[in-house]
């Protein structure tokens, strides 16, 4: 899939996955979503313990690593990803409440750097 790495941007900041977005209302309704000056890159998302920039969201692999060696460490990171799954339905449910309201426009579609 071409669009696998692609994401929908709310007005929160928030992302979703375009392959969920389409799940969620169809790819008719995503392909009406404008597509945004931004691109996820190698700097699109920053590491919530150093701030080093990657292509996914979450830690870097060197906080990964000194993660597995520091409890308090792991404790944070364990918490961060805890918070971002709890905020998932909710995250959802704003994407699909704006595309029944045809708000495309506060929408922005995001393309993954090839
Ligand atoms: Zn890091």
């Amino acid at each position: 899939m071409d669009d696998y790495y692609d994401l929908i941007e709310l007005p929160s900041g928030a992302h979703i996955p375009v392959p969920i977005a389409k799940k969620l209302v169809g790819e008719e309704a995503v392909r009406k979503i404008p597509v945004s000056h931004k691109v996820r890159n190698e700097l699109f998302f920053e590491c919530p313990i150093c701030g080093e920039r990657g292509f996914y969201s979450g830690l870097c692999p060197d906080c990964w690593l000194d993660a597995e060696h520091d409890d308090e460490l792991e404790e944070f990171a364990n918490k961060w990803y805890y918070m971002r799954m709890s905020d998932y339905p909710l995250k959802e449910k704003a994407f699909v409440n704006m595309v029944k309201k045809r708000r495309f426009r506060k929408l922005r579609y995001i393309k993954a750097e090839e």
